[in-house]
Protein backbone atom coordinates (compact mmCIF):
# COMPACT_ATOMS: atom_id res chain seq x y z
CA UNK A 1 0.00 0.00 0.00
CA UNK A 2 1.53 3.54 -1.05
CA UNK A 3 2.56 5.65 2.04
CA UNK A 4 -0.23 8.09 2.47
CA UNK A 5 1.19 11.73 1.61
CA UNK A 6 2.40 13.90 4.48
CA UNK A 7 1.00 17.49 5.24
CA UNK A 8 2.46 20.02 7.38
CA UNK A 9 0.34 22.62 8.96
CA UNK A 10 0.89 25.42 11.70
CA UNK A 11 -1.47 27.91 13.59
CA UNK A 12 -0.53 31.35 13.61
CA UNK A 13 -2.15 33.80 15.50
CA UNK A 14 -1.97 36.49 18.57
CA UNK A 15 -1.69 34.64 22.05
CA UNK A 16 -5.66 34.04 23.43
CA UNK A 17 -7.38 34.06 20.39
CA UNK A 18 -7.96 30.21 20.94
CA UNK A 19 -5.34 28.36 18.40
CA UNK A 20 -4.83 25.50 21.16
CA UNK A 21 -8.24 25.26 21.60
CA UNK A 22 -8.91 24.70 18.18
CA UNK A 23 -6.50 22.68 16.90
CA UNK A 24 -7.55 20.02 20.15
CA UNK A 25 -11.65 20.89 18.71
CA UNK A 26 -10.09 19.39 15.46
CA UNK A 27 -8.14 16.29 17.12
CA UNK A 28 -10.40 15.58 19.50
CA UNK A 29 -14.04 16.85 18.70
CA UNK A 30 -13.55 18.06 22.12
CA UNK A 31 -13.70 21.69 23.54
CA UNK A 32 -11.06 22.13 26.75
CA UNK A 33 -10.67 25.50 28.29
CA UNK A 34 -7.23 26.43 29.98
CA UNK A 35 -4.15 25.51 28.02
CA UNK A 36 -0.78 26.30 28.91
CA UNK A 37 -0.45 29.34 26.56
CA UNK A 38 3.23 29.55 26.07
CA UNK A 39 3.58 25.72 25.42
CA UNK A 40 3.86 24.92 21.84
CA UNK A 41 2.98 21.86 20.39
CA UNK A 42 3.14 19.39 17.55
CA UNK A 43 0.54 16.30 17.12
CA UNK A 44 0.16 13.97 14.38
CA UNK A 45 -3.12 13.03 12.72
CA UNK A 46 -5.03 10.50 10.06
CA UNK A 47 -7.33 11.74 8.34
CA UNK A 48 -9.21 10.91 5.00
CA UNK A 49 -10.29 13.93 2.85
CA UNK A 50 -12.34 13.40 -0.66
CA UNK A 51 -11.57 9.44 -0.49
CA UNK A 52 -7.77 9.85 0.27
CA UNK A 53 -5.93 9.00 3.50
CA UNK A 54 -3.74 12.24 4.97
CA UNK A 55 -0.96 12.25 7.43
CA UNK A 56 -0.91 15.61 9.51
CA UNK A 57 1.53 17.00 11.37
CA UNK A 58 0.34 20.21 13.16
CA UNK A 59 2.09 22.62 14.76
CA UNK A 60 0.37 25.26 17.29
CA UNK A 61 2.19 27.66 17.97
CA UNK A 62 2.18 29.91 21.48
CA UNK A 63 1.91 33.30 19.56
CA UNK A 64 4.23 34.57 21.47
CA UNK A 65 7.82 33.75 19.28
CA UNK A 66 10.21 36.17 18.45
CA UNK A 67 10.42 36.68 14.81
CA UNK A 68 13.44 34.37 13.95
CA UNK A 69 11.64 31.10 15.67
CA UNK A 70 8.11 32.46 13.52
CA UNK A 71 10.39 32.27 10.41
CA UNK A 72 11.66 28.77 11.30
CA UNK A 73 8.07 27.84 11.80
CA UNK A 74 7.25 29.28 8.28
CA UNK A 75 9.64 27.42 6.57
CA UNK A 76 8.60 24.51 8.46
CA UNK A 77 5.15 23.97 7.66
CA UNK A 78 3.39 23.17 4.47
CA UNK A 79 0.15 25.21 4.66
CA UNK A 80 -0.71 27.73 7.85
CA UNK A 81 -4.04 28.54 9.62
CA UNK A 82 -4.02 32.28 10.69
CA UNK A 83 -6.72 32.68 13.14
CA UNK A 84 -8.11 35.46 14.96
CA UNK A 85 -10.03 36.61 17.44
CA UNK A 86 -13.85 38.08 16.20
CA UNK A 87 -13.48 39.91 19.79
CA UNK A 88 -10.57 41.04 19.69
CA UNK A 89 -9.57 43.80 17.18
CA UNK A 90 -5.72 43.48 17.57
CA UNK A 91 -5.93 40.08 16.68
CA UNK A 92 -7.02 41.01 13.64
CA UNK A 93 -5.36 43.78 12.52
CA UNK A 94 -1.82 40.93 13.43
CA UNK A 95 -2.80 38.43 10.51
CA UNK A 96 -2.11 41.08 7.92
CA UNK A 97 1.48 41.56 9.32
CA UNK A 98 1.45 37.59 9.71
CA UNK A 99 0.47 37.05 5.83
CA UNK A 100 3.60 39.34 4.64
CA UNK A 101 6.16 37.47 6.71
CA UNK A 102 4.64 34.16 5.69
CA UNK A 103 5.18 36.02 1.91
CA UNK A 104 8.75 37.27 2.41
CA UNK A 105 9.87 33.62 3.84
CA UNK A 106 8.12 31.29 1.02
CA UNK A 107 9.09 34.03 -1.62
CA UNK A 108 8.60 33.30 -4.87
CA UNK A 109 6.36 30.63 -4.05
CA UNK A 110 2.58 31.39 -3.04
CA UNK A 111 1.85 30.05 0.35
CA UNK A 112 -1.33 27.71 1.03
CA UNK A 113 -3.22 29.56 3.99
CA UNK A 114 -6.49 29.71 5.56
CA UNK A 115 -8.18 32.28 7.69
CA UNK A 116 -10.14 31.38 11.01
CA UNK A 117 -12.17 34.03 12.43
CA UNK A 118 -12.81 32.35 15.94
CA UNK A 119 -14.93 32.77 18.85
CA UNK A 120 -18.07 33.05 16.94
CA UNK A 121 -20.11 31.87 19.88
CA UNK A 122 -19.61 35.46 21.41
CA UNK A 123 -21.64 37.37 19.64
CA UNK A 124 -22.08 40.15 21.93
CA UNK A 125 -18.45 41.34 22.37
CA UNK A 126 -17.92 40.73 19.10
CA UNK A 127 -15.33 43.53 17.30
CA UNK A 128 -14.39 42.52 13.78
CA UNK A 129 -17.82 41.82 11.57
CA UNK A 130 -18.07 38.75 8.91
CA UNK A 131 -17.51 40.62 5.74
CA UNK A 132 -13.99 42.14 7.33
CA UNK A 133 -12.86 38.54 8.07
CA UNK A 134 -14.52 37.80 4.36
CA UNK A 135 -12.89 40.86 2.49
CA UNK A 136 -9.70 40.24 4.30
CA UNK A 137 -8.98 36.13 3.10
CA UNK A 138 -10.54 38.05 -0.64
CA UNK A 139 -7.08 40.08 -0.24
CA UNK A 140 -5.14 37.20 0.57
CA UNK A 141 -7.03 34.75 -1.80
CA UNK A 142 -7.80 32.46 0.57
CA UNK A 143 -10.60 30.17 2.51
CA UNK A 144 -12.28 31.99 4.92
CA UNK A 145 -13.94 30.74 8.29
CA UNK A 146 -15.39 31.98 11.19
CA UNK A 147 -15.93 29.12 13.56
CA UNK A 148 -15.76 28.69 17.36
CA UNK A 149 -13.38 26.03 19.54
CA UNK A 150 -16.28 26.03 21.94
CA UNK A 151 -19.47 25.27 20.26
CA UNK A 152 -18.19 23.71 16.63
CA UNK A 153 -22.28 23.10 15.61
CA UNK A 154 -21.31 23.04 11.88
CA UNK A 155 -17.89 21.17 11.59
CA UNK A 156 -16.45 24.70 10.54
CA UNK A 157 -12.90 23.94 12.44
CA UNK A 158 -12.79 20.38 10.50
CA UNK A 159 -13.54 21.80 7.21
CA UNK A 160 -11.16 24.98 8.08
CA UNK A 161 -8.21 21.75 8.46
CA UNK A 162 -9.74 19.66 5.70
CA UNK A 163 -9.36 22.70 3.22
CA UNK A 164 -5.93 23.63 4.01
CA UNK A 165 -4.93 20.17 3.58
CA UNK A 166 -6.54 20.34 -0.02
CA UNK A 167 -5.35 23.84 -0.86
CA UNK A 168 -1.62 22.24 -0.09
CA UNK A 169 -2.24 19.42 -2.34
CA UNK A 170 -3.20 21.21 -5.16
CA UNK A 171 0.04 22.74 -5.07
P1 LIG B 1 -4.01 30.31 22.14
O1 LIG B 1 -3.10 31.15 22.99
O2 LIG B 1 -4.24 30.96 20.81
O3 LIG B 1 -3.58 28.89 22.01
O4 LIG B 1 -5.44 30.32 22.83
P2 LIG B 1 -6.12 29.18 23.76
O5 LIG B 1 -6.56 28.03 22.93
O6 LIG B 1 -5.24 28.90 24.90
O7 LIG B 1 -7.43 29.96 24.21
C1 LIG B 1 -7.35 31.20 24.91
C2 LIG B 1 -8.61 31.40 25.72
O8 LIG B 1 -9.74 31.55 24.86
C3 LIG B 1 -8.92 30.21 26.64
O9 LIG B 1 -9.44 30.72 27.85
C4 LIG B 1 -9.99 29.46 25.88
O10 LIG B 1 -10.84 28.76 26.74
C5 LIG B 1 -10.73 30.58 25.17
N1 LIG B 1 -11.30 30.15 23.88
C6 LIG B 1 -10.66 29.52 22.87
N2 LIG B 1 -11.50 29.30 21.83
C7 LIG B 1 -12.69 29.81 22.19
C8 LIG B 1 -13.97 29.91 21.53
O11 LIG B 1 -14.18 29.50 20.39
N3 LIG B 1 -14.96 30.52 22.24
C9 LIG B 1 -14.77 31.01 23.50
N4 LIG B 1 -15.82 31.57 24.09
N5 LIG B 1 -13.60 30.93 24.14
C10 LIG B 1 -12.57 30.35 23.50
MG1 LIG C 1 -1.91 27.93 22.75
Amino acid sequence: MAKSPEVKLAVFGRAGVGKSALVVRFLTRRFIWEYDPTLESTYRHQANIDDEAVTMEILDTAGQEDIQQKEGHMRWGDGFILVYDVTDRGSFEEVAPLRSLLEDVRRPKNVPLVLVGNKCDLEHARQVATEEGERLAAEMACAFYECSACADEGGAVAEAFHELCREVRRR
